[in-house]
């Protein structure tokens, strides 16, 4: 079986729909001190958001419909994020709505936990992995890299 350990210091990858900013902004606020533990990045307005309310370091990358989501999701695929963080939107469709879905799906491929909610994200935060370390099972994707074509 393939596995990957995260380390007790994890890079948290957050991005909030311009609805869902309020939520995770407040989200954030109540949990400054476990997320100061960790590495911290963002979709472009996100991360301006959160290292102003915060005052912690943000790694920006670009707006989320300017590609900010497609980054996440490639960084993912490189395993240098451990966990995301999500809130997006879903009472509207957004411009970017295909990077979306693309990456909640390679989080899945990469087996990340992903909060995508609230209650999702105190659970997340409040884990002992969290704090410490974890090891994750990795699906073993060799079939698939040396099928037949
Ligand atoms: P933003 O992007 O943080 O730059 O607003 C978020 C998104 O819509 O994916």
């Amino acid at each position: 079986m393939t596995q990957k350990q995260l380390k007790a210091n994890k890079t948290i990858a957050l991005v909030a729909h311009d609805h869902r900013k309020d939520d995770l902004i407040k989200w954030a606020i109540v949990n400054k001190e476990a997320l100061s533990q960790h590495s911290l990045l963002a979709t472009g307005t996100t991360g301006r958001l959160l290292e102003e309310s915060l005052g912690l370091p943000v790694k920006k990358l670009l707006s989320g419909p300017l590609g900010g989501d497609q980054q996440i999701g490639a960084l993912i695929a490189q395993s240098e994020i451990d966990v995301l963080i999500f809130f997006w939107d879903p009472m509207e469709a957004q411009p970017h709505d295909p990077d979306v879905k693309a990456l909640l799906r390679v989080g899945i491929v990469w087996n990340i936990p992903m909060a995508c909610d609230v209650a999702t994200a105190d659970f997340l935060i409040s884990s002992p992995y969290m704090k410490g370390t974890y090891t994750a099972a990795l699906t073993d994707y060799d079939a698939y890299k040396n099928r037949k074509v």
